[in-house]
């Protein structure tokens, strides 16, 4: 008798085992059988959020499956990239992360929760997007020479809109007020949405931010452009001059915008969320809205995991000294 239950229970046992092996199996191989997360850092209507909007439309086609986005904001981004380390590695769970979260962050916060290159699996860029120097309306300078001039003037009463502590509003709005000398208040917002609407309704001077953003407002007139932070105008506002154009050569900082996962999240389901990260900045569509909005798309060799975290690894490199110098 005693035989009889101990060999149905290593029948048990054996069974489940095999049920286990069969399960994993079955799930890399439906990935994805049910939606996708993804965890948009910033508040809805920002950069990061309308990119990945724009993108995650079109990659829900090919997967088969929606892809919902959740806006989780605080601390410059970290709060959501903190917890989308700690999510199960399954590809349900990813979060669109940024030069901010992702390179500049590490030296501004002494106790960064996750490590951008071992607690993630990278999966694609999204887009590159260039910086430009925005300032309200009504702001008194009408080029960046002038608005050069008036902030050094004026730097005590200046409120510099950005979208918290490591953003990239925030690290590219303090490299550029190293290079001018100045130290304007820092007014942080829960992204760059919310800090544009303060922008154009005159509650804050100026601020530093991803094109995406820029825009629409600048064609419409309700905010000014000064200089666009790469070394090529823009087509999406041919008219702003370049950082270099517009004397101001030491401000170069383009953005970006990608996709990971959590670190253990498996190679197939990376490899199937790649693809449909390409197929989708391959889409004549999706391509019209990303140029619209002033991004750079990702040639093929720039869509790789592989490039990604090379990528992650050098604006490490590049942000470290750069706000270890300059950050007060
Ligand atoms: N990318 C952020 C946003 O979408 C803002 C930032 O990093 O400056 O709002």
């Amino acid at each position: 008798m005693d035989l009889l239950k101990r060999l149905l229970a290593v029948t048990r046992l054996a069974f489940a085992g095999i049920l286990v092996i069969v399960t994993q199996c079955a799930a890399a191989d439906d990935y994805p059988s049910r939606p996708v997360t993804v965890i948009v850092p910033f508040a809805a209507g920002g950069p990061t959020d309308v990119l990945a909007r724009i993108v995650t439309v079109h990659m829900a086609r090919t997967l088969g499956q929606s892809m919902v986005i959740e806006n989780v904001v605080g601390a410059g981004g970290t709060t959501a990239t903190t917890r989308a380390a700690r999510a199960p590695n399954n590809g349900y769970t990813l979060i669109v992360g940024h030069m901010g979260t992702h390179a500049a962050a590490v030296p501004l916060y002494s106790k960064l929760a996750y490590d951008p290159q071992t607690d993630f699996e990278p999966v694609g860029l999204l887009a590159g997007t260039p910086i430009v120097i925005l300032a309200r309306k009504d702001f008194p300078a009408n080029n960046l020479r002038e608005f050069v001039a008036y902030v050094q003037a004026n730097t005590e009463k200046l409120n510099a809109a950005h979208a918290g502590l490591g953003s990239v509003s925030h690290a590219s709005g303090e490299l550029l007020n190293s290079i001018l000398g100045i130290r304007p208040t820092g007014v942080p917002y829960n992204g760059t949405g919310p800090a544009m609407n303060a922008l154009v309704g005159g509650q804050v001077d100026y601020m530093c931010d991803q094109i995406v953003n820029a825009v629409p407002q600048v064609k419409s007139g309700t905010i000014k452009a000064y200089a666009v932070a790469t070394q090529q105008r823009n087509p999406s506002l041919p008219d702003v001059p370049t950082t270099a154009e517009a004397g101001l050569p030491e401000l170069e900082v383009q953005a970006w915008n990608a996709f990971f996962a959590p670190k253990g999240t498996p190679p197939a389901v990376i490899a199937t969320l790649n693809a449909a990260v390409s197929k989708a900045l391959d889409d004549a569509v999706v391509r019209k809205q990303l140029l619209d909005l002033g991004s750079v798309i990702p040639t093929p060799a720039e869509r790789t995991p592989e490039a990604l975290a090379a990528l992650v690894r050098s604006e490490i490199a590049r942000w470290t000294p750069l706000l270890t110098q300059n950050w007060h």
